[in-house]
C-alpha cells in the first residue's frame, strides 16, 4: 500500500495521529502544500509566521533525510495538488489530521471527492485537540456553552493520554528530491524571510516545554504578570503542531500541583474554543450571542489607528500594542486589557481588533482568537457580562506594579516614577500622548451602547 500523509498544522514527526496510521498502513510519503488560498490573504509579505513554518519544515526535512526520506513540498491549490501528486506517485490513500476551521471544513470534503474519482482513499484523524465536539456533551447530548461544566465533563471523560507512534523506517526513500534544504521556496510563494523571536521546530518546542516544567509550579500566580516569563510560550508551537496537545497534557500530569492544574485548565479552554468554532461556525463572522450583532459601535477610525499603533495615551495598552507590533507576541493578561479597551472604552467593533490580532499574532489561531475577542466583548459563549469593564489603570497597577513592562516598550516613559507610570500627567511628560478618550466617561457610554442593543432581544426589529 502506498500512502500519502499530508501535514498542515501538525509539523512534527512524533505523536502524530495521521502519520502513525499511514505508516502502519504501508510505505508513506509526507507532503506539505503552501496554499495560495491562505497565503494570498496575508498582506505582509515578510510575515514571520511563514518563516516559522519554513523553519519547522527545514528541521523536519533534516530528520527525514537521516532516514533516507524527504518531504515533498508543493505550492498550489490543495484540491488540485493533492490529486495530482497521488497520480504521480501512484498513491492509494491520503491520511491527514482534522482541522476545524470553516475553510478547512469546505476544502477537505472537496479533496475527498476529487480523490474518489481517482479511486484514492482519504481519511482524517483527531489530533490537534484532545476531545472533539461530539465527545464532550451535556446530559441532553448538546455542546456545552459554559466553560466550567465543559471542563468538569472533559476531566471526567479523561482517562489516559494516547501516544501515536510513528515508525519512520516505513517512509518512502527518495534519490533526488527538490527539498526545502536545497531549494529556496520563498520567491516561489512570494514571501521574504523575517525571523520570529521564537524559532519554529520540534526541538525548540521541546526545549520550551522542558524549561516551563521547572516553573510550572508557580504558574497559577506568575501567569498574570507580563514583565516575567511566567507562562509556557508554547501557543505558537501548538498552533503549528511542533508539539502535540498530548505532549502538553502529559507534561501537566507529570507535575501534580496547583500550577499544573491551572495550566491544564488553560489547555482545556483551547479545546473548548475549538469545539465552539466547530459546532457554531458562524462565530467566525458574527457574535455567538446574536443580539450583540445589533450593537451600533460609535467608535471612530482615528481611535482605531491610535490603538493599533500604541498611541492611546493609556500606557499599559500602548506598551502591549507596541510589543505586539514588534514581536508578534502578547501576554494573555494584556490581550484581555487591550481587547476590553478597544470594544468597551473606544467602542469599536471587536471584529476590527480580532482581525488586527489575526494579522499580527505569531500564535494566531482562529478558534482561540475568536473566543478571546468574543469573551472580551461579552458577545461570546460564557463571556464576561457586558457591564464588566476592565479598568486599564488598575489592571496596570496590579499586574505591572513597578511599571517594568511599560518602561520596556514605552521609552518615552522610562524615567517616570513607579507611582505615576500607570497614568502619567501628560503635561509633565509631553513626549507621551494625552488619553484619546476619557475612561470614566466612556465606560458609562459603553453600558448604554450595549444595553440599547441587548434590549432588542426583548423587542426585536420588526
Ligand atoms: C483577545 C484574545 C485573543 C487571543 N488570541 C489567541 C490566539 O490567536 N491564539 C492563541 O493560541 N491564543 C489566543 N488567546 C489565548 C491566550 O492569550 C494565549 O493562548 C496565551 O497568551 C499564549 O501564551 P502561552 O503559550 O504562554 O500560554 P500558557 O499560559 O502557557 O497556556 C498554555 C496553552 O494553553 C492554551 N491557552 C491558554 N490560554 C488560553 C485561552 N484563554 N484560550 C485558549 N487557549 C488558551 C494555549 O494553547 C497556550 O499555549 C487569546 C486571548 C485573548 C484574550
Amino acid at each position: 500500500m502506498k500512502n500519502l500523509c499530508w501535514i498542515r498544522r501538525d509539523l512534527r514527526l512524533h505523536d502524530h495521529a495521521a502519520l502513525s496510521h499511514a505508516l502502519r498502513g504501508g510505505e508513506t510519503t509526507l507532503v506539505f502544500i503552501f496554499d495560495p488560498h491562505i497565503l494570498d490573504k496575508l498582506e505582509n509579505k515578510s510575515d514571520k509566521r511563514v518563516t516559522f513554518i519554513y523553519q519547522s519544515l527545514q528541521e523536519l526535512e533534516q530528520k527525514l533525510q537521516k532516514k533516507g526520506s524527504s518531504l515533498i513540498i508543493r505550492y498550489g491549490k490543495p484540491e488540485e495538488e493533492i490529486p495530482k501528486l497521488c497520480q504521480e506517485l501512484k498513491i492509494e490513500k491520503v491520511y491527514t489530521n482534522r482541522d476545524y476551521e470553516p475553510y478547512a471544513k469546505k476544502r477537505d470534503p472537496l479533496i475527498e471527492q476529487n480523490l474518489k474519482k481517482l479511486k484514492v482513499g482519504f481519511e482524517t484523524f483527531k489530533d490537534s485537540v484532545f476531545f472533539e465536539k461530539h465527545e464532550v456533551l451535556t446530559g441532553s447530548g448538546t455542546v456545552f456553552k459554559v466553560f466550567t461544566p465543559y471542563k468538569n465533563k472533559w476531566l471526567s471523560l479523561f482517562d489516559e493520554v494516547p501516544e501515536f507512534e510513528c515508525p519512520l523506517k516505513k517512509l518512502t526513500v527518495f534519490a533526488n528530491p527538490k527539498n526545502i534544504l536545497a531549494f529556496n521556496w520563498y520567491p516561489v510563494i512570494g514571501f521574504v524571510e523575517d525571523i520570529p523571536l521564537l524559532t519554529g521546530g520540534t526541538s525548540f518546542a521541546q526545549k520550551r516545554l522542558k524549561n516551563f516544567d521547572k516553573v510550572m509550579e508557580d504558574y497559577k500566580e506568575a501567569r498574570n504578570f507580563p514583565a516575567i516569563e511566567g507562562t509556557s510560550y508554547l501557543s505558537v508551537y501548538i498552533r503549528f503542531g511542533n508539539i502535540s496537545i498530548r505532549d502538553m497534557i502529559r507534561a501537566a500530569l507529570e507535575t501534580k500541583n496547583e500550577g499544573s492544574t491551572t495550566w491544564l485548565s488553560e489547555i482545556i479552554w483551547r479545546d473548548f474554543y475549538h469545539t465552539i468554532l466547530d459546532a457554531f461556525s458562524y462565530v467566525e463572522k458574527s457574535a455567538f450571542k446574536k443580539e450583540y450583532d445589533h450593537i451600533k459601535w460609535p467608535g471612530n477610525p482615528q481611535h482605531f489607528t491610535a490603538w493599533c499603533e500604541g498611541r492611546t495615551g493609556v500606557p499599559i495598552v500602548d506598551a502591549a500594542m507596541r510589543c505586539l507590533n514588534q514581536t508578534g507576541m502578547m501576554h494573555n493578561r494584556l490581550r484581555m486589557i487591550v481587547a476590553s479597551y478597544l470594544c468597551k472604552i473606544l467602542l469599536i467593533d471587536y471584529r476590527r481588533g480580532e482581525h488586527y490580532f489575526a494579522d499580527h499574532l505569531l500564535d494566531y489561531d482562529l478558534a482561540a482568537n475568536n473566543g478571546g475577542w468574543q469573551w472580551s466583548s461579552s458577545s461570546g459563549c460564557d463571556a464576561q457580562p457586558y457591564f464588566r469593564i476592565f479598568n486599564p489603570y488598575t489592571q496596570s497597577e496590579k499586574f505591572d506594579a513597578d511599571g517594568n513592562f511599560i518602561r520596556q516598550w514605552l521609552p518615552e516613559l522610562a524615567k517616570v516614577p513607579k507611582k505615576e507610570i500607570h497614568r502619567p500627567d501628560t503635561l509633565l511628560y509631553q513626549d507621551y500622548p494625552a488619553p484619546i478618550v476619557s475612561y470614566e466617561t466612556n465606560r458609562m457610554l459603553c453600558s448604554k451602547v450595549y444595553a440599547a442593543a441587548i434590549q432588542k432581544k426583548i423587542s426585536p426589529d420588526k
